[in-house]
């Protein structure tokens, strides 16, 4: 609720206590935050809708690396998309550059990795959220109206969505066991 409604709740209450009415306008204000704690619930439901509909965009490997429009073909690449958002030639050129210039220390690399540690757990309980919000592809709206997920394919969907999780735990099982060479491996 913002600053606004509850200074116009305040200047009600001080009315009422001065044995005046509360104006119009206050009515109406609280009518209206009543509105938009409704509103506020639909807007909930569906901002995690989008999250969802967003993340799994953000799985989905492109075939083209957004960074140099190369085809992402590299057997690594897979593995780097969900790493770095980039195709593996990226990362390993980014990170030549950052050594040529000595940008590149062991903190930043530690820190580097932790942050993408961070980022696949987050990434991994999201998906897991995301999986079991899809089980029902089509549920009944308030009003009785039958809403899909974004319009997107279902099947598709929890295909993308079991293939990240391999992926993540995957990768999260190599970090944990030390296997993974975070710094030119992804
Ligand atoms: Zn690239």
């Amino acid at each position: 609720m913002s600053l606004l409604k509850h200074t116009s709740e305040d200047k009600a209450l001080s009315k009422i206590l001065k044995g005046q009415d509360p104006d119009r306008k206050t009515q109406v204000g609280w009518s209206s935050a009543l509105e938009e704690k409704n509103v506020e619930q639909n807007t909930e439901e569906k901002e995690r809708k989008e999250r969802i509909a967003k993340i799994l965009q953000g799985a989905r490997m492109p075939l083209w690396c957004p960074a140099c429009e190369h085809p992402m073909k590299h057997r690594l690449d897979r593995k780097f998309w969900t790493l770095h958002q980039k195709c593996f030639d990226c990362v390993i050129k980014e990170q030549t550059k950052m050594r040529a210039e000595g940008t590149w220390d062991a903190y930043e690399q530690q820190r580097l990795n932790a942050n993408r540690l961070h980022y696949l757990m987050d990434l991994e309980q999201f998906l897991v959220e995301a999986w079991t919000s899809i089980k029902n592809p089509e549920f009944a709206t308030e009003v009785g109206t039958i809403e899909r997920w974004g319009g997107l394919d279902i099947a598709v969907v929890k295909e993308d969505i079991h293939k990240e999780l391999e992926e993540v735990r995957k990768i999260l099982r190599e970090i944990q066991d030390g296997t993974a060479n975070t710094d030119s491996q992804g």
